[in-house]
């Protein structure tokens, strides 16, 4: 469904500059994604630390011509000949109109969605139910905010027949816009939990604000039985059907009469609008689960879906998976894990995920896709589009799996193809055997099992991992980034391997969302980086004097603290014929570790500095010894003095701006006065709070698995030098994780503990070198069940204290050869 320019300016009250024609069919906000760019329509949005406008220049380079903005660039006609500008007040704004006029023009049942969690899970679940019968247009992964919502409801063509969409908030006055655009005529509360609460003054404020959807919608669905909503829903001047569900109401319309849980199924018995009594079972046991099926089962009933195929339908859920996994695989090969609902919207998010990712030169970039099913789109069609998109995408090969892409294979057109029946055919092919040194993305529906080449494809050594979440270190980043002006420019540490969490994916992740700075402590690593593809300005913290040559040929710019240093830098420098190498001058203000003395050194710095043109000082920091503490807060302002009054002078002595720096992570927070031009950011984007160890997004969970259980009575010891002795009769369980791996020999002998299945388990007797002994006794488990050593459910922070550290060291002692396996929702 393609809009032409002129019907989109009108749509959007915009003045048009530019008089070429054109037909839109896809929106963009953010240039890193484009893909189709004749069709493109790009909206320059402004945020407080971004502004689009920013980048017109280059997606028109790019083939873009067509541009929503508030500024028009004034030699338009002669630098963008051929291109339209649309001018608005608001480009945010005009966004959210166009799609809510492309929303009007649908007649069809719209389903909202909102709650503090379960959208997701509803979304694809009601589409799971509804999709054989209707061709569903729903919001891609979880796009549910202000940009989000628009770019999904954008999606419905001619064809959608039923809408699914999620609307997700996180402060007051953000809903009535998202209602605006989706119009739901089902609007769906699935629960209030307590994400986004510290927005809210109470909780009922912040189911206010979500039911602020309901109105105007035909029909409401929500849970009667939890009291708050129920209150709400009340007090609102709602006159459509309320149909909600409850446990205990025998008069709801949903009446839920039991839950029968089993090993692997649970039965849920109900009465839809006092009919007769029925049931479906789903394959989950978990009360999110149930609760989310019988909100599905509500609207699919309310849609016209019958009993019998809600309940055949309901038995085939398939679990929904958020998460897009990085793993290293065999041969060279990174795999990219996408097992989210196979369909053409979100394999274009999972294929611009992964082009964004920079790697090394070489890599080819191919695509494992299985058959993709979308009921109302003609498949040939279907495939030719996809092999279109994975093309635009950089995917130089592409691999299909199953019985319709096989029959459709002519229609894809990508450098290299090959399509399988099966999974099983692949394996045994040449084609699977030959894979080098890609970059795969395996993206196939869960019932073609691509589970079993993800296991033949990965190296698996150990059955320890480190998962890192890398959507909770953007929250982190963006969390620190709130302390700060727009303006101020911030320096990621990704030393001692990114804390641990791994500096190639974390960089990748941060050069993504634009951070100004990355640092490391030593060439090597900075090299290594460049060599997977980081192109923005790294700092190399404690650079050797042996190291020059890897610095200037990777532009890496060191911290220079001392004279020799200097000294030594320039004479390379100079031999290279380099001139203007930026360097970071650091002052000792009190931590007495490296710098130059603010006092004593700063003339003959200065001096030096203004005699030679090797290199020049880009910026001049130094480091708090205890913004963490309240206790040091006099000191640190003494430090800043001293700081402040030397790097003034340093100033005064050039005419180009030196950046001036000394905020850590617990900086920012405790002392967003002295940003200055630029921060560094360290722990906090790992997700501990130095002030007050808390976490704030936890991003690296430490697991293991039990290898080995074993019933050992009472007296017997456990381990090494028979430290275990053992109280009662007890059932232990060895781990493969040992102080090898980098868990400490300390937490043994009951010190510490981690999660068996939730519980805490103790360590019994001595950690060995790879492997540890757990006290299981009364824990529900068995061999193979997971363990986690630290993470989402056992802070880091717990662990460090036990230790008495600091969580910086047990983050960062986790071994090389414990594989980290990145995911991103
Ligand atoms: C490691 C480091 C930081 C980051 O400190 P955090 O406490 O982890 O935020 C900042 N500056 C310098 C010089 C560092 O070495």
């Amino acid at each position: 469904m393609t809009y032409t320019i002129e019907k989109v300016a009108t749509l959007i009250g915009a003045r048009r500059y530019g008089k070429h024609k054109a037909d839109i069919g896809f929106l963009l906000t953010d240039s890193r994604s484009l893909c189709f760019p004749e069709e493109t329509l790009f909206f320059a949005l402004k945020t407080k630390r971004n502004d689009g406008h920013n980048y017109i220049a280059d997606l028109y380079r790019r083939g873009v011509r067509n541009f929503v903005v508030t500024d028009v660039p004034n030699n338009y006609d002669s630098a963008y000949s051929g291109a339209n500008f649309l001018k608005v007040i608001d480009t945010l704004e005009a966004l959210q109109r166009l799609a809510e006029r492309h929303r009007d023009a649908f007649d069809i049942p719209i389903v909202g969605i909102t709650g503090s969690n379960g959208k997701t899970m509803v979304k694809e679940w009601l589409y799971q139910l509804m999709s054989p019968d209707m061709y569903v247009t729903r919001s891609p992964r979880s796009y549910n905010s202000q940009v989000g919502v628009p770019l999904s409801v954008w999606l419905m063509d001619k064809q959608t027949r039923l809408g699914i969409f999620e609307a997700g908030i996180s402060e007051k006055g953000e809903m009535s816009a998202l209602r605006d655009i989706i119009q739901p005529t089902i609007a769906v509360l699935t629960n209030l939990g307590s994400a986004h609460q510290e927005n809210f003054e109470s909780a009922e404020e912040k189911c206010r604000e979500k039911a602020i959807l309901f109105h105007d919608a035909k029909t409401i669905v929500y849970h009667a039985d939890d009291k708050i909503v129920a209150g709400v829903v009340a007090s609102l001047d709602y006159r459509g059907e309320r149909l909600y569900w409850s446990t205990s109401d025998r008069q709801a319309p949903m009446y839920i009469k039991a839950v029968e849980k089993k090993e692997t199924a649970a039965t849920i018995t109900y009465i839809y609008k006092g009919g007769i009594e029925n049931w479906y079972s789903i394959p989950f046991i978990d009360d999110a689960s149930v609760t989310n099926s019988i909100v599905c089962a509500t609207i699919a009933l309310h849609l016209g879906l019958d009993a019998d195929k809600l309940d055949e339908r309901m038995l085939q859920l398939e679990p929904v998976a958020m998460r897009l996994e990085v793993k290293e695989g065999r041969h060279g090969c990174t795999l990219i894990n996408d097992s989210y609902n196979s369909d053409f919207n979100s394999l274009d998010i999972a294929l611009d995920f992964m082009n964004r990712r920079p790697d090394h030169q070489g890599r080819r970039r191919t695509l494992i896709l299985s058959d993709i099913f979308q009921s109302g789109v003609e498949p040939a069609r279907l495939y030719r589009d996809v092999g279109e998109l994975a093309a635009k995408r950089g995917v130089e090969k592409l691999i299909g799996i199953g019985p319709s892409i096989s029959s459709y294979a002519d229609e894809i057109h990508t450098q290299e193809k090959y399509c399988f029946s099966t999974v099983a055919d692949f394996i045994h092919s040449p084609v699977f055997k030959g894979l080098r040194n890609e970059v795969i993305l395996l993206k196939g529906a869960r019932r073609f099992g691509f589970d079993r080449i993800t296991e033949l494809l990965v190296q698996k050594v150990h059955e320890t991992v480190l998962e890192v979440n890398l959507n909770a270190v953007v929250d982190n980043l963006n969390y620190y980034r709130s302390f700060l002006k727009p303006e101020t420019k911030l320096v990621c540490m990704i030393k001692a391997d990114a804390y641990g969490a791994g500096s190639v994916e974390i960089a990748k992740s941060l050069q993504d969302h634009q951070v100004d700075y990355l640092a490391v402590a030593v060439a090597d690593e900075g090299a290594m980086l460049r060599g997977n593809g980081i192109t923005s300005s790294i700092m190399i913290m404690n650079p050797e004097l042996s190291a020059f040559k890897t610095m200037f040929d990777n532009d890496l710019e060191p911290e220079v603290y001392s004279f020799r240093l200097l000294d030594a830098l320039v004479k390379a420098a100079e031999k290279e014929g380099i001139t203007n190498f930026p360097v970071h001058i650091k002052l000792d203000t009190g931590m007495h570790r490296l710098g130059f003395d603010p006092e004593k050194d700063l003339d003959k710095l200065i001096e030096k500095l203004q005699h030679q043109n090797a290199v020049i000082p880009r910026s001049v920091f130094s480091h708090f010894v205890g913004a963490d503490s309240d206790d040091f807060d006099s000191f640190s302002a003494l430090q800043f003095e001293r700081f402040d009054r030397a790097s003034k002078r340093l100033q005064q002595a050039f005419e180009h701006k030196i950046l001036r720096h000394m905020d850590n992570s617990a900086g920012i927070e405790h002392f967003p006065g002295w940003q200055m031009d630029m921060c560094r950011l360290g722990l906090g984007l790992y997700g501990v709070n130095s002030r007050n160890n808390e976490i704030i997004n936890n991003v690296s969970t430490l697991k293991s698995t039990i290898l080995q259980l074993r019933r050992v009575p009472a007296d017997e010891t456990v381990g090494y030098s028979r430290k275990g002795k053992l109280m009662r009769d007890s059932v232990i369980a060895a781990i493969p994780i040992g102080y090898a791996d980098g868990l400490n020999r300390h937490l043994g002998n009951r010190r510490g503990y981690c999660l068996v299945n939730g519980c805490k388990a103790e360590y019994v007797g001595n950690i060995c070198m790879d492997v540890a002994l757990v006290d299981v006794t009364g824990i529900d488990c068995k061999e193979g069940d997971t363990v986690e050593i630290f993470g989402d459910h056992l802070p880091v922070t717990v662990l460090s204290k036990i230790l008495d550290t600091i969580p910086y060291e047990v983050l960062t002692s986790v071994s090389s050869r414990v594989k980290r396996i990145y995911f991103q929702d």
